[in-house]
């Protein structure tokens, strides 16, 4: 029997994920403890296992399925895509049809003067592409030193060695030699945990300082970039003070650097506008998209990038692409989510319905004894776990193991919740409705309860 089939034993796919199947972010032991869950479908914010359960999808995937899961149109234009031109590259100067529409299409919703799009296959590759393409963009100007990059601790930007060395996570730095040179890393704005007795707007503007005091140490004449989510994603959902991102963008103004927005979670609807950047008042000179782009439906990834850049890169030969920057397939099917997203109005449901919903579900769960708060912006969200809600304490036991136990009780709830640390978090498809959020609420609140009740 074929294994795709989805008709052999959770057992025995089990044994042969842990055969011959290496994952990401995972150890070995965490799949022999419980098993590897088998997904084996999903249909608008559901999931299907192998063992029949129905899971609601809390994550989007990986904070990517924006549009749900199940879309008949998105097989579709994969399929007319892949009948009509499978695969053709875009170097050499040759181009195809999805290629040039998709980047339209992108240079329209994109906020002014952000008009050309360099596609990659992922937020990795495209952020290695934004190293690349800045440093590019300094040299041709004559500054070849204007070359260092500054990023923030516990940033996540893919796992590549640049974009990983962008990135600000300790525990992926010790492994396999990064940081590379010439990325320099300053505090993240993250009040909830780090912010002690101070206000928000106060350590907001602190933290965007740092920016300034790490400029003037490097000498702006050697900084080309300042990389930062709008929203940090994957570090927690640590939505910044008020004062944080005007006070980035007067900095780098004042010392001429650039400043490339990740928008690879927040782009594409999760906040409730087109970019994150719109939401929070920020001017990039690069965009980094990945994720929501195609809703997950086919590897993609892109820089957008404004013209000024774009003019210097065009003007030289940028040694510098992928086999499938700009893949047909890929492209058609991005094209196609975009068409939905505008289609459905599925940006004014966000802002409508489903955020201001989103919003009173966690105002509810934020008042459980285990949740010490709630970081929220749009349809992205996290809820901190802590023993103390009133001094905002961390657990005595190592970060995490909270954490771990309750995602594992969301799971044991047909629900998913990622965990990072100690927060639980929250990304679910967009087009979520106000009854499918309150069976969120029912299965988070379950889960809370039992991992409560775990650790008395
Ligand atoms: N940038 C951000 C903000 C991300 O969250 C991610 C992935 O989670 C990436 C970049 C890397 O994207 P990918 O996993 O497609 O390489």
């Amino acid at each position: 029997m074929s294994i795709l089939s989805n008709q052999l034993p959770t057992a025995e796919l089990q044994a042969l994920d842990a055969a011959h199947h290496m994952h990401p972010f995972t150890t070995n032991d965490e799949l022999k403890e419980r098993g590897v869950r088998v997904i084996t479908r999903g249909k608008g914010v559901y999931l299907s296992d192998s063992e029949g359960n129905q899971i609601l999808d809390a994550m989007s995937g990986l904070w990517c399925v924006n549009i749900g899961y199940g879309r008949e149109r998105m097989v579709q234009a994969a399929a007319r895509q892949m009948m009509e031109l499978p695969f053709y590259n875009t170097f050499f100067n040759t181009t195809h049809t999805p290629a040039i529409a998709l980047a339209a299409e992108l240079a329209k919703l994109a906020p002014e003067g952000l008009n050309h799009v360099f596609f990659a296959g992922s937020g990795s590759e495209a952020n290695d592409t934004n190293l690349r393409m800045v440093r590019t963009y300094w040299a041709e100007k004559g500054q070849p030193q204007k070359s260092h990059v500054i990023s923030r601790k516990n940033a996540y930007h893919g796992s590549s060695m640049g974009s990983g060395s962008m990135g600000g996570m300790s525990y992926m730095h010790e492994q396999g030699g990064m940081p590379i040179p010439g990325i320099h890393h300053i505090d993240q704005p993250d009040w909830w945990a780090e912010g002690g007795d101070s206000a928000p707007e106060d350590f907001g503007l602190e933290r965007a300082r740092q920016l300034d005091a790490k400029i003037e140490e490097l000498g702006a004449e050697n900084v080309a970039a300042f990389i930062a989510e709008p929203v940090q994603g994957a570090g927690g959902v640590i939505v910044p003070p008020a004062t944080y991102w005007p006070e980035i963008q007067r900095i780098c103004e004042k010392h001429n650097v650039l400043i490339i927005a990740d928008e690879v979670i927040c782009g594409f609807g999760r906040t409730g506008n087109w970019f994150g950047s719109q939401t929070l008042g920020i001017k990039p000179h690069i965009m980094t998209i990945a994720k929501g782009l195609s809703s997950g439906y086919a590897p993609i990834g892109g820089s957008i990038v404004c013209d000024e850049i774009a003019e210097v890169i065009n003007a030289v030969e940028f040694n510098h692409g992928y086999t499938y920057s700009g893949h047909p397939v890929c492209a058609a099917v991005a094209l196609e989510n975009l068409h939905i997203l505008q289609e459905e109005n599925i940006l004014d449901h966000v802002r409508d319905v489903a955020a201001p919903a989103l919003r009173e579900t966690l105002d509810v769960l934020g008042q459980h004894p285990l949740v010490g708060g709630v970081n929220v912006c749009g349809m992205m969200a996290s809820l901190p776990l802590t023993p103390h809600r009133e001094s905002r304490a961390k657990f005595a036991m190592d970060t995490g193991t909270a954490g771990f136990m309750c995602r594992e009780a969301c799971f044991a709830n047909d629900l998913v919740m990622r965990h990072v640390g100690d927060r639980m978090i929250i990304s679910p498809p967009l087009v979520i409705t106000p009854d499918e959020i309150d069976v969120f609420r029912t299965r988070a609140l379950k889960a809370l309860d039992d991992t409560y009740a775990a650790l008395k």
